[in-house]
C-alpha cells in the first residue's frame, strides 16, 4: 500500500514563501517498466524529487537548498464538544489524541493554509536550469542531465511528452553526460552500462559493445539488452524489464 505522511512545509529559498512537500511514507509498486537508460516508469507513483518549482515565484531550486520549517498537519474531527467531555478529555486516551490533534491544527500559521505544493520540474525548465547554471556541482549536473536524457527519451518510450531538447542539444546532452560519468574514472568505468548505453544512443555501437561484451555482464539483462540493440544499430531507448501485480 502507499501511505503518504503530513506534508513538510519548506520555505522556498528563493522567493521565503511556505510550499508543502507531499511525503511517502511508505510504497508499494503496482507495476514498474524499467527501461536501457535506466529510467523506471512505476506505475501511479512520481519520482524522488530532488529539484523542484515554487508555486509561488515558480523559481526553480534544489529541495537540499530549501529549509523545513515544519509538518503540515492535517484538520481534526471536530472538538466543539461541551466543557465536561473537554475536561474529561485528558483522563480518555483516544479523546487526549484529538485533543493533541486540535492543539496543533491551532498552531499551524494561517500563511501555510495557503501554501501550495511544491512542483515537478517539466523538460523546458530542466533546460533552462542546465544552461543557468543550476548544475553547479558535479553531482548536480548529473543529475539535470540524467533527467534531460530521461526526458528526451520519454517520446521514445510511447509517452506524448515531446523531447524538450532540439537534436542539437540533445546529442551534446548524450556527450556532456558521458564527459561527466567518465571525468573522474577514464579507466575504470564506474558507472558502465549507463556509459555504454550512452555509446550506443550516439550511434558508437563498437565501443559501447566493448563494455558490455565482458564476460562480467553475462547474466545482466540490460547488458545483453544494450549488446542486442547495439548490434542492431538501433539507437532508441528499449524496455529491459516490465512487471505488474497482474503477472
Ligand atoms: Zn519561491
Amino acid at each position: 500500500m502507499t501511505r503518504f505522511a503530513k506534508p513538510a512545509v519548506l520555505a522556498c529559498p528563493l522567493c521565503d514563501e511556505p510550499m508543502l512537500q507531499p511525503r511517502l511514507a511508505s510504497i508499494n509498486n503496482y507495476g514498474a517498466t524499467t527501461w536501457s537508460d535506466g529510467f523506471t516508469s512505476i506505475i501511479g507513483l512520481g519520482h524522488r524529487q530532488d529539484i523542484a518549482v515554487c508555486p509561488s515565484c515558480e523559481g526553480i531550486f534544489w529541495i537540499e537548498d530549501a529549509m523545513q520549517i515544519g509538518i503540515m498537519h492535517s484538520e481534526p474531527e471536530s472538538t466543539a464538544w461541551p466543557a465536561w467531555k473537554r475536561a474529561l478529555g485528558h483522563f480518555n486516551k483516544e479523546d487526549a489524541s484529538t485533543l493533541a490533534k486540535e492543539r496543533a491544527w491551532k498552531g499551524v500559521p494561517d500563511s501555510w493554509h495557503w501554501a501550495g505544493k511544491i512542483e515537478s520540474i517539466r523538460g523546458r525548465e530542466l533546460v533552462w536550469a542546465l544552461e543557468h547554471g543550476l548544475g553547479n556541482n558535479p553531482e548536480r549536473e548529473l543529475i539535470l542531465r540524467r533527467k534531460l536524457w530521461w526526458a528526451g527519451n520519454h517520446a521514445d518510450r510511447g509517452s506524448t511528452l515531446r523531447n524538450p531538447m532540439t537534436a542539437r542539444q540533445t546529442c551534446d546532452n548524450l556527450e556532456g553526460l558521458l564527459a561527466a560519468i567518465t571525468r573522474n574514472a577514464p579507466e575504470a568505468p564506474t558507472m558502465p552500462m549507463v556509459e555504454a548505453e550512452l555509446l550506443r544512443q550516439l550511434q558508437r555501437f563498437d565501443e559501447a559493445l566493448a563494455i558490455v561484451d565482458d564476460p562480467a555482464f553475462a547474466d545482466d539483462d540490460l547488458a545483453k539488452t544494450i549488446a542486442t540493440n547495439a548490434r542492431l544499430r538501433n539507437t532508441k531507448v528499449c524496455i529491459v524489464s516490465s512487471w505488474s501485480i497482474a503477472d
